[in-house]
């Protein structure tokens, strides 16, 4: 039985002080859940702050891009010993607005994927569609490169640190959520691939989350789809409350 995950991805919002206010509005609700993981990813000047605010509950933080290096001349990187020094434990990676805006491809996503596990940070590795291919009918063979791709290398062994978080574009931030037979029916291929790449009992293992427009309102039905194991919440993790309604409904 695959544990439930719920992260909420901030982006690039709150400043310290409404991060701080955020998390303990969180913290109140959901400080000691454990039948669901609940992970904070608030932007990297406020992950001292959180992980603060957090620790010594059940309550884990996650970064929003890590560098695919150790250390030396990256302006404007972040590595991993810089996240871990904050207790950070989850890093989203591949995201589409990084696919979009940074011309991130799978080839650096995937140095990043491995880096981060070698280093026991636990990615969240994004995949989607944009609408275009999927009026293309083109859904399957596109998320299906993203994970072969993203995930090359990675040994059977590690499915059960990394969370893939499948995420059509068109669903992001768009008010427009994937129908949980459409989540489901893509998550069910995921799962699929990933059979075909390390095996039925690493893809039986790996949590895939489901992204796009995840509100209190449609959380329950998608959350209850066989394949969807939990949900990256965009607008609604801004709000303790609607976060706080969307783990429940993955209970
Ligand atoms: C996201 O960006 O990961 C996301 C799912 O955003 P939203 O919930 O706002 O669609």
């Amino acid at each position: 039985m695959r544990k439930k995950i719920i992260a909420g991805n901030w982006k690039m919002n709150k400043t310290i002080g409404e991060a701080v206010e955020l998390a303990n509005g969180i913290k109140l609700d959901l400080a000691a859940c454990t039948e669901v993981d609940v992970v904070l990813c608030p932007p990297f000047t406020a992950l001292k702050s959180v992980s603060d605010v957090v620790s010594e509950t059940q309550i884990a933080v996650g970064a929003q891009n890590m560098s695919s290096e150790d250390e030396g001349a990256y302006t404007g990187e972040i590595c991993h010993t810089m996240l871990k020094e904050l207790f950070v434990r989850y890093v989203i990676l591949g995201h589409s607005e990084r696919r979009e805006y940074y011309k991130e491809n799978d080839f650096w996503i995937n140095k990043k994927v491995l880096k981060a596990l070698e280093k026991n940070l636990r990615p969240i590795l994004c995949v989607g569609e944009t609408l275009a291919q999927r009026e293309a009918n083109e859904t399957e063979k596109v998320v299906e490169v993203q994970i072969r791709e993203g995930l090359k290398d990675v040994p059977a062994s590690a499915y059960t640190e990394l969370v893939i978080a499948y995420e059509p574009v068109w669903a992001i931030g768009t008010g427009k959520t994937a129908t949980a037979e459409q989540a489901q029916e893509v998550h069910a291929f995921i799962r699929g691939v990933v059979k075909d790449m390390v095996g039925a009992e690493a893809a039986n293992a790996v949590r895939i989350q489901y992204g796009g427009s995840m509100k209190p309102a449609n959380a329950e039905e998608l959350l209850s789809q066989p394949d969807i194991d939990g949900g990256l919440i965009g607008g609604a993790a801004l709000d303790a409350t609607s976060f706080a309604a969307i783990v429940k409904a993955a209970l």
